[in-house]
């Protein structure tokens, strides 16, 4: 019994490491962005430089939202940012409510 619980703790621990990372992930690229391209802009004073760092950043952010999309949540197992097709970048799941830990003041 001991044994589950602590079981259980474990996933919920991966299950909440896993919906903090990709949402890092999209916000994270969604920061760097700007950056990125003043700075490239800056240095090689090239257009095709630039356009090319933009090609690659927006399939990063394809992906970082497919995977944002298919986080679960710990709690209910349902998309926690995704419900009947719209995505919100809330921190609260889309299905049963439960805050994300860890944000500043919630839990
Ligand atoms: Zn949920």
């Amino acid at each position: 019994m001991n044994s589950k619980s602590s079981e259980n703790a474990v996933m919920d621990a991966a299950r909440w490491t896993g919906v903090r990372r990709r949402r890092w992930f999209f916000w994270g690229l969604v920061v760097v962005y700007m950056p990125a391209i003043a700075t490239a802009l800056h240095f090689t004073e090239s257009m095709q430089v630039a356009g090319i760092l933009f090609l690659s950043w927006a399939i990063l952010l394809i992906i970082a939202v497919c995977l944002v999309a298919t986080a679960k949540c710990p709690a209910c197992a349902n998309n926690f940012y995704m419900r009947n097709g719209s995505l919100s970048f809330s921190a609260r799941c889309r299905h049963c409510g439960l805050v994300v830990r860890g944000e500043p003041g919630r839990e």
